[in-house]
């Protein structure tokens, strides 16, 4: 890797770039700009750094695992403990920082788009600490379905916006922040929830996230005195994954990111891009893809809403390419027992994104030396899918 990725335009390798209309290129131009300006300032960095530590609770713990270690019979399993992030997350270092940012850049307004509503619970949440007017934009379907994320919103003092068209989903809600942002980009800033979008997107939303593999870095070191053999994370658009991973890069380490196999690759219905994508452009950059022949997009499945988009970050499909990281998927059916799987023996009720990660820890761990150390990222807790888990078993509560 002897030249800069990303380059200047944002491109890793062939993937990502900027595809937007041009009536977005002054916001995109503005904003690249004021993030690299505040990234090398002192007061601002000050300011975030007070903030991980009183108002999000950081650093995280490194949990050793002791529990799921005996039961697995394999590796020591640490937990990156991202679920005990201020709102349960670990979307909330991304969006407390861009939320930074925009007071900074003189915005006096913030909008988002969510899927299950975290990103938008974290993004209002910002909002309120900040004192910016918020508004976020959530598809119809997924009002429905994470009512009390919508009221948590409200209560936060957001403005929460249904999106009726489409699939009435989270790349709906995409569209509708994007149009809002061309129209207000003079008071506004667009508030994206992941490694993805067009540049500078991809390379700040890691950046912000990578809080997570620096500390693990050190705490791993100062508890096993040398580095882990394997990391495991989720990938939904891919920002706790690549949050973890980056400061492991240089490393000579396995790293293993987890799609959403949903009810299996054959069936169609799973969000796995690269098991089952090719290479296309949406929503502002070019990555993997889940389309039909023509390009179309495809509908997309999984049990976690956090993976229930048909593309990933452009620096995934990049470090994909390389080999640098391996990617797998774990099924619905997967994740549902590991999510029972860490509750019962170690007292964690995961985010069933997170339990993905879980998934692929119980396959890998028990093939390696008792000696090895894998970090699995927890990026988030479960406390939002209980209802949904409960209206799967067929249990009425
Ligand atoms: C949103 C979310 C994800 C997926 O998003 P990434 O950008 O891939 O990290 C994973 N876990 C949780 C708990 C989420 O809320």
């Amino acid at each position: 890797m002897n030249e800069k990725v990303p380059d200047n335009k944002g491109h890793f390798g062939i993937y990502g770039g900027r595809f937007v209309p041009e009536t977005l290129m002054p916001a995109l131009i503005e904003l690249e700009a004021a993030y690299r300006k505040y990234i090398k300032d002192t007061t601002f960095l000050e300011e975030l750094r007070s903030l991980q530590k009183d108002f999000i609770g950081r650093p995280t713990p490194l949990y050793f695992a002791k529990n799921l270690t005996e039961k697995l019979g394999g590796a020591k399993i640490y937990l990156k403990r991202e679920d005990l992030c201020h709102t349960g997350a670990h979307k909330i270092n991304n969006a407390l920082a861009q939320a930074l940012l925009a007071k900074r850049m003189g915005k006096s307004r913030i909008i988002a788009e969510t899927g299950a509503g975290q990103h938008g619970v974290a993004t209002a949440t910002g909002a309120a600490l900040a004192g910016l007017e918020c508004e976020i934009y959530m598809g119809s379907e997924d009002i429905r379905r994470q009512s009390l994320n919508v009221f948590r919103m409200r209560l936060l003092g957001a403005r929460v916006s249904e999106v009726n068209v489409g699939s009435r989903t989270l790349k709906d809600a995409i569209n509708e922040a994007l149009r809002d942002w061309t129209t207000n980009v003079g008071h506004t800033h667009y508030v994206l929830g992941t490694a993805f979008g067009p540049h500078p997107y991809p390379v700040m939303v890691r950046n912000f996230q990578s809080v997570i593999g620096n500390e693990a870095r050190k705490q791993i070191l100062q508890v096993e005195k040398k580095l882990p053999d394997c990391l495991i994370a989720c990938v939904g658009g891919g920002s706790n994954s690549i949050g973890l991973f980056f400061a492991f890069l240089k490393d000579n380490i396995r790293m293993i990111g987890v799609e959403a196999g949903g009810h299996g690759i054959a069936s169609g219905e799973h969000a796995a891009r690269f098991a089952g994508g090719s290479i296309g452009v949406f929503q502002g950059c070019k990555s993997y893809l889940l389309q039909d022949d023509d390009g179309n997009v495809l509908g997309t499945h999984s049990v976690s809403a956090g993976l229930d988009y048909a593309s990933v970050g452009p620096e995934h499909s990049f470090l994909r390419d390389l080999k640098r990281i391996e990617y797998t998927y774990a099924t619905d059916e997967e994740a549902l027992k590991a999510f029972e799987l860490l509750s019962r023996t170690e007292g964690i009720i995961p985010a069933l994104e997170s339990a993905h990660a879980v998934a692929e820890a119980a396959k890998t761990a028990p093939a390696l030396p008792k000696d090895s150390v894998i970090i699995v990222n927890l990026s988030g807790r479960g406390d939002k899918d209980v209802q949904e888990v409960a209206r799967i078993k067929g249990i009425e509560l």
